[in-house]
């Protein structure tokens, strides 16, 4: 594995490295936010530790989330890393209960980067953005030296208008509540690291990178009782799982008979030695619902194409910050959050 310095100020020397790996979901990754980026800019906003930040302006509640995408290889099997910058913003808008209205995007690209791949990219991004209904709006290249980058580098900003008139977070969450899942898990890494690791298939495995924010939307619209929504991208449901029991102050209990994993990606998983509940998902969301609307809100997710699999996973239920797996053979496990990040580079 790759290593690179950050010039970056934390105290001990023997932490000053930052390992490639350790960007994501990882523990690691949570003390760079705790130790490095909360020390120095906590607000309310940030200290919500959601998806996308959550203000006022005038009477309108407005939402606004980044991310930064460094995915190698930059095209792989089901999108690109133009697609993949769309769905990745809009999908965190809409887990504040936002609608996307519009989008930004700044591209760092290495010199040498073919024009016409720069071409499949923008085109992907626009069809991505219009089939989403959000326009980008403004935009920044900059160019770096050969060498320097890895092709192509994307950072996307929106904007939404929050629908919803509770707050959807962490805080939200309550004892008892509902866990539904959107999907299927682990097809965008899956997707990602067959082009990496050279594995070829009579089918490829597609990522399920799109957009979830129609039905995530309509469960708002429809009056079920949303507490929180998340998105299982980097370090996957055993992430998002474990930092919304930690910032909500609950346990989580859920039942992996009832996470589907595709055959092929688990064939996959199993080959590269890595956990399905740790891959990440890119068109995926788990929704925290009151227990009364369990029913109404797995109706509603079944109506739409890119969440027609949705299933109840699990409750709100055990000791608080602890995320409990129910296996296969019925054994309960914790499920910790990795040391560091399973899969570097994969969005
Ligand atoms: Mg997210």
């Amino acid at each position: 594995m790759k290593e690179f310095e950050l010039q970056c100020p934390i105290p001990n020397a023997s932490e000053a490295l930052i390992k490639m790996g350790h960007g994501g979901g990882g523990r690691m990754s949570q003390r760079l936010i705790d130790d490095v980026f909360l020390k120095s800019f906590a607000n309310d906003s940030l200290d919500a530790r959601h998806d996308a930040a959550v203000f006022n302006v005038g009477s309108k509640r407005i939402a606004v989330s980044t991310d930064g995408f460094v995915v190698r290889p930059w095209r792989f099997p089901g999108g690109n890393i133009g697609s993949l910058a769309v769905h990745g913003t809009v999908n965190d808008l809409a887990m504040a209960g936002a609608k996307p209205l519009s989008l930004t995007a700044a591209f760092i690209l290495e010199e040498g980067f073919a024009m016409a791949n720069l071409q499949v990219v923008v085109e992907s991004m626009h069809a991505a953005a219009k089939a989403a209904g959000v326009e980008i709006v403004a935009g920044d290249t900059k160019v770096v030296e050969r060498g320097k980058g890895d092709g192509v580098y994307i950072v996307t900003t929106g904007i939404g208008e929050v629908l919803s008139t509770s707050t959807i977070g962490p805080q939200s969450v309550r004892q008892g509540d509902a866990v539904l899942l959107s999907g299927d898990v682990g097809r965008h890494s899956a997707a990602v690291m067959s082009v990496r690791e050279g594995l070829s298939f009579e089918e490829p495995v597609l990522s399920d990178s799109a957009t979830v924010h129609h039905p995530a939307l309509a469960l708002i619209s429809e009056g079920i009782e949303v507490h929180c929504m998340r998105d299982p991208t980097r370090g996957g449901l055993c992430s998002i799982l474990n930092e919304i029991a930690r910032d909500a102050h609950v346990g989580i209990t859920v039942d992996e008979r009832s996470i589907d994993v595709q055959e092929d990606v688990r064939g996959i998983c199993e080959l590269l030695g890595l956990d399905p509940m740790s891959m990440a998902c890119e068109g995926r969301f788990v929704a925290f619902v009151a227990h009364q609307h369990i029913e109404r809100a797995l109706g509603i997710l079944r109506s739409f194409p890119v969440s027609a699999e949705a299933k109840l996973i699990g409750r709100v239920e055990g000791y608080p910050g602890e995320v409990c797996v129910r296996s296969q053979i019925g054994v309960t496990r914790v499920l910790d959050l990795l040391s560091g990040e399973q899969l570097p580079r994969i969005c």
